[in-house]
């Protein structure tokens, strides 16, 4: 079951987080301390991701960056985002509570999704940005608002040319029925701008959306309305791997595994969104988005700079500064990449019926995984005891709950060695989504703890200068610590 160079998928991980899984006894001491499993967040990394973005948008205009809530329910994420001084974007009356408990003013606060009356009734009067997803929500909030007390409101679009129908927004047809409903009802919304939000790695589609905003905006100007904001939503990229070279020779492995050439890599007769078709494989895998290689600042850089025709060439950045447009943003995970990992123990280790070896976990599948989608990137093994080297191994991860489906891993897996029971098992990457949007409680587990963990060295006894909190009780009393220099890093995979 040995390969001789076994097909890899390496995880992209910052150094801060490289630091800390090779400062020995640190994973060790976080689930002693506190328990296994345990996703681990480190609020140093989303302000890095947060600079980073900042670096991008200096470019003359003015702007807004709401931290996207729902990628990760972290207080201390929020809290960094709040002492960041950046504006935060929530989706529920959770994230809303949330977000004031975290500090922030209703001033910086934007509603995005779906709300119904229940919320809406809430939001009306408290300040806080409303981002209509309909005409409903844009007529119930008139109906709902005070004479005079108005209802600062964003609208959100949709339907723009080759862009997959959504769900979400209002239609660009409907767009005449947007300005009566503005027009007439003036006294009781603020209109503040045109929004959109797509989830695409495809360049062409945010661009033309935002040229059909700068559009009617200016069409809302002819109305006598006074828009001040494009509101480009998120959707900007992570980069999961830290070779585009070997994922692609993962993928085309597993894909000559699916036709029956090779060691088999797939458990129970997966197949990933591939279609398999008289000896050929065909489509777009279920996991195409690890293989992403544009990091979430070049994708916004190449919005802001790419010409518009109907602007003479000028640029989404010239025109905003030009004309005073705020251009908000509402990234999550590209302001939580790297930021988080998983940690997990393994509990056995055994063969089944067809060879195949399963390493089962104390976690389930829903803990590391959003909406069930397969992960792929390799997690690393931290030996409890440094074993005799059995060479690398070929291995599905399992889960803990008694569920054929319940399988970490679908795809293969190889690790430098065979894991044993008390191994850790960290995974890379997974504050974006990952961590939160799919956990539930099946069989009655707990959900895992959820710890903050910053690097104070010199003020920290914790192996390797990292301090541990829960993720509640996190302060950002101060952000600009030093980073650990040149760490070590001693061949975990
Ligand atoms: C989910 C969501 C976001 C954040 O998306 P990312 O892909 O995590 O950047 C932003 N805006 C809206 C309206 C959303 O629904």
């Amino acid at each position: 079951m040995t390969a001789r160079t076994p097909p890899r998928l390496p995880a992209k991980i910052d150094p801060l987080v490289r630091a800390f899984l090779a400062a020995p006894g640190a994973a060790q001491a976080a689930l002693d301390t506190y328990s296994s499993p345990a996703h681990l967040v480190f609020p140093q990394v989303f302000a890095e991701n947060l600079g980073r973005l900042r670096a991008v948008l200096d470019r003359g205009m003015p702007y807004r960056i709401c931290y996207a809530h729902k990628v990760n329910h972290s207080r201390a994420f929020a809290r960094t985002a709040e002492r960041a001084g950046i504006a935060i974007d929530v989706a529920s009356r959770a994230e809303l509570a949330g977000a004031l408990g975290a500090g922030f003013d209703p001033s910086r606060v934007e509603v995005t999704g779906p709300k119904g009356e229940g919320f809406l009734r809430d939001l009306i009067g408290t300040g806080v940005t409303v981002n209509a997803d309909n005409i409903w929500e844009l007529t119930r909030i008139a109906d709902l608002a005070e004479a005079g007390a108005r209802v600062p409101v964003l609208v959100r679009l949709s339907g723009f040319a080759g862009t997959p129908v959504s769900r979400f927004g209002i239609p660009l047809r409907q767009v005449d029925e947007v300005f009566e409903v503005l027009t007439a009802r003036r006294d009781r919304i603020a209109f503040r701008g045109f929004a959109f939000h797509i989830d695409s790695g495809e360049p062409g589609e945010r661009l033309r959306a935002v040229e059909a905003c700068l559009e009617l905006t200016e069409r809302a100007y002819a109305h006598g309305l006074a828009p001040t904001v494009i509101d480009i939503g998120g959707g900007f990229r992570q980069v999961f791997t830290d070779d585009a070279d070997a994922f692609d020779a993962y993928v085309l492995a597993l894909r000559e595994s699916l036709l029956g050439r090779g060691e088999p890599m797939a458990w129970g007769g997966n197949t990933f969104g591939f279609h398999l078709d008289g000896g050929a494989v065909h489509g777009t895998p279920v996991f195409h988005k690890y293989a992403n290689t544009v990091p979430a600042d070049r994708m916004l850089a190449d919005l802001l700079d790419a010409g518009l025709d109907a602007h003479g060439g000028r640029s989404f950045a010239q025109l905003a500064a030009e004309n005073l447009l705020e251009v908000w943003l509402e990234p999550g995970k590209a302001l939580v990449d790297h930021a988080g990992i998983t940690l997990a123990r393994v509990e056995f280790v055994k063969e089944t019926a067809d060879g195949s070896v399963l390493v089962n976990l104390d976690i389930s599948r829903d803990t590391v995984t959003p909406a069930d989608q397969e992960v792929m990137v390799d997690p690393l093994l931290l030996p409890e005891n440094p074993h005799a080297n059995s060479g690398a191994t070929g291995v599905f991860l399992a889960g803990r709950l008694c569920l054929e489906r319940d399988l970490i891993t679908n795809h293969k897996v190889w690790f430098a060695q065979r894991p044993q029971s008390g191994d850790i098992v960290a995974f890379p990457n997974t504050a974006a989504y990952h961590m939160d949007l799919s956990a539930a409680r099946a069989s009655m587990h707990t959900l895992p703890p959820k710890l903050a963990v910053v690097h104070r060295p010199g003020k920290s006894a914790g192996p390797g200068g990292f301090e541990i909190c829960h993720d509640a009780e996190y302060e950002p009393e101060n952000l600009a610590v030093p980073r650990p220099s040149s760490p070590e890093w001693h061949g975990v995979r």
